[in-house]
C-alpha cells in the first residue's frame, strides 16, 4: 500500500503475505492488481450475478468515461466537484504547441491552455443508465445489472479508498413503493451474502461526501430520509469500510431525464457493489489465495472458480 504519510510504498513486493494483494504505484489511491486479485474479482462478479440470477435485468458493461453534459444535469458537479475528473485536451495548433512542449520535460506548465472536453471520468456505474430512460413512460419497474471503472479525486488514500476502482451496481427504475421495497428486499440479501462469506456486517444509515455550504444541509437531509444505507465490513485490521451502499434516489432521475412508471414520475434505487474493497475484505478474512477459502464462502460466490 502506498504510504500518505511518508509518500512512500510499504512493502508490497517482498512480503509473500502480501502476494495477493494490489500493488502500489508512484500516485496514492491507484493501484496494479495481481492475478489472483483479478481471480477474487471475477468471484465477486459471479456471486452477484448468481444473486440477481432472477431479477429480469438488462446487463450494461459502463466505459470509464460519460457526457459532461449528463453529470452536470444530474446535479454532480455542483454537489462534488472535488471528486469529479474531468477530461481536457489540447485543441490549440501546432504551433503554439511548439512553446508548451518545451515545458514538458521540467514539469512546467505544458497544460496550461487544455480545454474542458465533453467528457468526464464515471464517478458512479448507475448515472449512464438514468439517461437511457429520457422521455420513456414505464409501464412496470425497470431493471439494470451495470458495471464501471469510477474515479473520484479522494483526498485521503488509506486502505480500501482507491481513486480508480470498479462498481457493480443493480439499478431500478419503478415507482417510489416498489423502488422502497426493492431496496429493503437488496439490502436484507447482501447484507446476509456479506455475513455468508464469512464477513462482520454492519448497517448504517449514511450520507454522501457534499462540498460547500450546503454539505451540513444536504447530509442532514439525506440522513433524516435514510436515502443511502451503508454496509460496512473490515477490510484490515482496525479499517472498517463501507464495501456496498443501497440508496432510494426518490424522484431525482425521473425528474431530471422526464422518465414516468405507472403514470407517476420514475423513482429510482440502485445498490451498489465496490468490488475492489469486498475482494480486500475477503482476503483481510481469509487470505490471499480464494483456492483454499472455506467451501460455504466460495458456495456464496457462485460455487467456485470460473
Ligand atoms: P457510493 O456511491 O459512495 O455509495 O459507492 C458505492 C460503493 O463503491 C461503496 O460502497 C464502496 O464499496 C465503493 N467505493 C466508493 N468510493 C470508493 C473508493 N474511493 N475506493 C474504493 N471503493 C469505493
Ligand atoms: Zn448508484
Amino acid at each position: 500500500m502506498f504510504d500518505s504519510q511518508t509518500g512512500g510504498h510499504v512493502g508490497v513486493a517482498d512480503d509473500p503475505d502480501v502476494a495477493g494483494r494490489p500493488l502500489a504505484t508512484g500516485v496514492p489511491g491507484v493501484y496494479l492488481f495481481p492475478g489472483s486479485f483479478e481471480t477474487i474479482i471475477g468471484l465477486l462478479r459471479q456471486g452477484i450475478a448468481a444473486m440477481a440470477a432472477d431479477e429480469p435485468v438488462r446487463r450494461l458493461h459502463i466505459p470509464p468515461v460519460i457526457s459532461r453534459r449528463v453529470i452536470e444535469h444530474a446535479g454532480y458537479v455542483k454537489t462534488f466537484p472535488h471528486l469529479l475528473g474531468t477530461v481536457h485536451s489540447y485543441t490549440g495548433d501546432s504551433c503554439g504547441w511548439q512553446a508548451l512542449a518545451e515545458l514538458v520535460d521540467e514539469g512546467g506548465d505544458w497544460h496550461a491552455q487544455q480545454r474542458i472536453s465533453d467528457l468526464v471520468l464515471l464517478p458512479a456505474a448507475c448515472y449512464p443508465v438514468y439517461e437511457t430512460l429520457t422521455d420513456q413512460a414505464l409501464d412496470g419497474p425497470r431493471k439494470f445489472a451495470v458495471e464501471g471503472n469510477c474515479f473520484r479525486q479522494e483526498a485521503t488514500s488509506e486502505i480500501g479508498r482507491l481513486r480508480s476502482f470498479r462498481m457493480v451496481e443493480l439499478v431500478t427504475a419503478a415507482t417510489a413503493d416498489y423502488c422502497l421495497q426493492w431496496r429493503a428486499h437488496w439490502l436484507e440479501r447482501v447484507s446476509g451474502w456479506l455475513r455468508s462469506l464469512g464477513l462482520h456486517v454492519d448497517v448504517e444509515v449514511a450520507d454522501d461526501p457534499f462540498f460547500g455550504p450546503g454539505k451540513k444541509l444536504f447530509q442532514a437531509a439525506q440522513r433524516m430520509q435514510e436515502l443511502k444505507l451503508e454496509l460496512r465490513v473490515p477490510v484490515a485490521d482496525g479499517v472498517v469500510q463501507a464495501v456496498a451502499s443501497a440508496n432510494y434516489h426518490k424522484d431525482h432521475f425521473g425528474e431530471t431525464f422526464r422518465f414516468s412508471c405507472d403514470g407517476e414520475v420514475g423513482n429510482t434505487s440502485c445498490m451498489a457493489f465496490g468490488l475492489e474493497r469486498i475482494a480486500l475484505a475477503l482476503i483481510n478474512a481469509h487470505g490471499p489465495d480464494s483456492g483454499s477459502w472455506p467451501d460455504g464462502v466460495l458456495a456464496a460466490l457462485g460455487g467456485g472458480h470460473d
